[in-house]
């Protein structure tokens, strides 16, 4: 059995999903998590001049009870642009769990109240993500490694032995449902940004850059939906005003009483699913288009 820890480092309504690199023998143990709004990235700018990028200051939480025993404050170098050899240590704290096994955060700048020997609990603060080190964007490099006789040299034997609640699954294919019971679309593990043509099952989203919410519309049982981010709402068995449109600019007539839409950007064209096919749930997906890894 894997190893589960309880909880993700973050307190967040929103996903939590494995936005970079998976255990292997060049990323030991680890696994880069994050959510939606950390492909949000702040310039840090000194004297007019970029030097670097900051995150977002997202808080990071223990996910497991145990020992502080490493904290690394001293990096001054930011994502990526800064080779590895040059870059090669991010901010960072290391628990020593009462099971022996060593939780790394990494990408993270330490809560100054930490000290070697400081013990932590579920949801003890850590630190916050700071993007420092080599990153490609802000996120956390969470990894576990096995028990070692010297805790100073404590990422000896990484280990994927494990899992996470809270983290969706990065094989995942289908709606996720946050416990606040909003409701995100994901692709391979990833959210899925921007719109593509019909799905199989007549449903398109789009996610809100603004909220992080999901939108999107979908054609089930004879009716348009809109999911505006916390309910589908029932607009009835007109097609939506952009589709009107585009059947409109064909026809050269105009749609007559087109449903009142709310500004959500470009809507796709929808097709009808077959009958009685849910919108929820997995199933079949589509080649959707994925944005580029923060
Ligand atoms: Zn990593």
């Amino acid at each position: 059995m894997p190893h589960e820890y309880q909880r993700t480092p973050f307190n967040t309504s929103l996903p939590v999903y494995v936005t970079g690199s998976v255990c292997s023998a060049s990323h030991p143990g680890a696994r880069d998590i994050g959510f939606l709004t950390m492909k949000w990235q702040v310039m840090q700018v000194s004297n007019g001049v970029i030097t670097g990028f900051i995150g977002t200051g997202t808080p990071v939480y223990a996910v497991e009870a145990g020992t502080v025993v490493y904290l690394n404050r001293t990096t001054t170098c930011y994502d990526n642009r800064n080779p590895a050899t040059l870059c090669p240590e991010a901010h960072g704290i290391a628990v020593k769990g009462s099971d022996g096994y060593y939780t790394l955060y990494a990408h993270v700048y330490p809560n100054f109240a930490l000290r070697i020997g400081s013990t932590v609990q579920p949801g003890t603060w850590l630190g916050n993500v700071d993007n420092s080190g080599n990153t490609t964007g802000p996120h956390v490099h969470f990894a576990r490694f096995s028990p070692n006789a010297n805790d100073s040299n404590f990422s000896q034997n990484g280990t994927c032995d494990w899992t996470m609640k809270g983290l969706v699954p990065s094989n995942y294919n289908g709606w996720w449902q946050q416990p606040n019971g909003t409701l995100y679309y994901f692709v391979n593990g990833k959210p899925w940004l921007g719109w593509t043509g019909a799905l199989s099952n007549g449903v398109s989203y789009q996610l809100s850059l603004t909220t992080g919410a999901w939108t999107g519309w979908a054609f089930f049982q004879g009716r348009y939906w809109f999911w505006n981010g916390a309910s589908w709402e029932n607009r009835g068995t007109q097609a939506p005003l952009s589709i009107n449109k585009s059947r409109a600019a064909r026809s050269r007539t105009k749609p007559t009483q087109p449903p009142q839409l709310k500004r959500t950007g470009k809507v796709t064209r929808v097709s009808s699913p077959a009958r009685g096919r849910r919108y929820l749930g997995g199933g079949k997906s589509p080649a959707p288009r994925i944005r580029k890894k923060s």
